[in-house]
């Protein structure tokens, strides 16, 4: 089968590999350096150049929006949430759970964010701003000046789910005053599952260390993870083999020329697949795009029907949930799967319309 899901995606066999070959002990001064060089390499990526200012935690990627509302946001802030897709309504739902007041921007599917949604929240007193920059659910990658611009001009903290955006799009969280980014192990660094990542800008930072109230949280309370920071370790046992699935992937994006190479590539590798996949018939979207993945849309057939059919030629790509499930699924641009592979998926794809057309 070949992997074409958004996450987790296809590993590299050397990334893959690694667990057979290290100890799960951590407690080691050995451990807390491999910690150190990783985050601070992730760092980079992220263009946060602030020192020890990366958490990581054990959990999924929405295990950390949930750690990030609770330590960075209190029922006395008042929130914006760009509420694009599923994973827009995740941050609605928490920060509802978490009695944090919020408003939040309802996009239409195929509704492309702009400056008119944003500008009608000007000067009503929105302290925090919370977006998903990549929505995976259709893969609409937002402007990201229009968003910070905005939070700047109403002296909003910027915080940004970029699960789905990191390593595949180009972004700095400096440039773009990010104040929090949350990434996690299984999408742009093809990992496994089970790694989270937390990166904060210095005023973030003052902010959770100089909170007087402690969060709604024992077990995720950043404090403690800042403490333990300093020796590259964690309050408690961390997913430490992902930590070495980590350090492989670095060494593989090294080798193959870095980080804005690694990040070409996926983009060109993104930009063959729609051309390709138009000329086969069938239609994107034309909103905005993250490299992550293309939605490809469907025009009166149900497209949960396609994934079935695609899975019989040996591809698995993700459908969508809810509404969206007639309308499109999506294929992943990330991980170990090369052009003849997904050369292989376009004539699939095209075999599969013609089929579907006859019938
Ligand atoms: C994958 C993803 C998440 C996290 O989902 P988990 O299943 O909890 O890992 C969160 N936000 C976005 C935008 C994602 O793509």
């Amino acid at each position: 089968m070949r992997i074409y899901t958004c996450g987790p995606v296809a590993m590299y066999p050397e990334v893959a590999s690694v667990r057979q070959d290290v100890s799960g002990y951590f407690r080691t001064p050995e451990y807390g350096t491999l910690v150190k060089h990783c985050l601070k390499e992730l760092s980079a990526f992220i263009g946060n150049p602030v020192p020890q200012s990366m958490l990581y935690l054990a959990c999924s990627g929405t295990g950390a929006m949930e750690a990030v509302v609770e330590n960075c946001a209190t029922p006395s802030d008042k929130a914006l949430v760009i509420n694009g897709g599923s994973f827009g309504l995740r941050f609605c739902e928490l920060l509802g759970y978490h009695g944090i007041p919020f408003k939040s921007v309802k996009l239409r599917w195929n509704e492309r964010l702009c400056e008119k949604h944003l500008s009608t929240f000007d000067n009503r007193g929105f302290s925090l701003l919370f977006v998903n920059l990549d929505e995976t659910s259709t893969g609409q990658l937002y402007d990201l000046d229009l968003l910070s611009d905005f939070c700047e001009r109403n002296g909003m903290l910027l915080i940004a789910d970029v699960i789905s955006a990191f390593l595949c799009d180009d972004f700095s969280m400096e440039k773009s005053g990010i104040d929090a980014a949350i990434f996690s192990s299984q999408k742009g660094l093809c990992c496994s599952p089970g790694c989270s990542f937390v990166s904060v800008s210095s005023r973030m930072k003052e902010k959770i260390l100089n909170s007087k109230s402690a969060p709604a949280t024992r077990y995720f309370d950043f404090k403690d993870y800042f403490t333990n920071l300093t020796r590259g370790q964690t309050p408690y046992t961390p997913p430490v083999m992902v930590m070495y699935e980590v350090e492989a992937m670095l060494r593989r994006v090294s080798l193959s020329g870095g980080f804005n190479a690694w990040i070409n590539r996926i983009a060109d590798k993104a930009r063959a697949f729609r051309q390709s996949v138009t000329e086969a018939g069938y239609q994107i979207p034309d909103y905005p795009l993250s490299n992550m993945l293309t939605p490809v849309c469907l025009n009166g057939t149900d497209a949960c029907d396609i994934a079935r059919d695609l899975k019989e030629y040996g591809f698995l790509v993700s459908p969508c949930g809810g509404d969206l499930s007639k309308r499109i699924f999506r294929v992943c641009h990330l991980g170990n799967t090369s052009p003849e592979d997904d050369q292989m998926l376009i004539d699939a794809l095209y075999d599969i319309r013609q089929k579907r057309i006859k019938k």
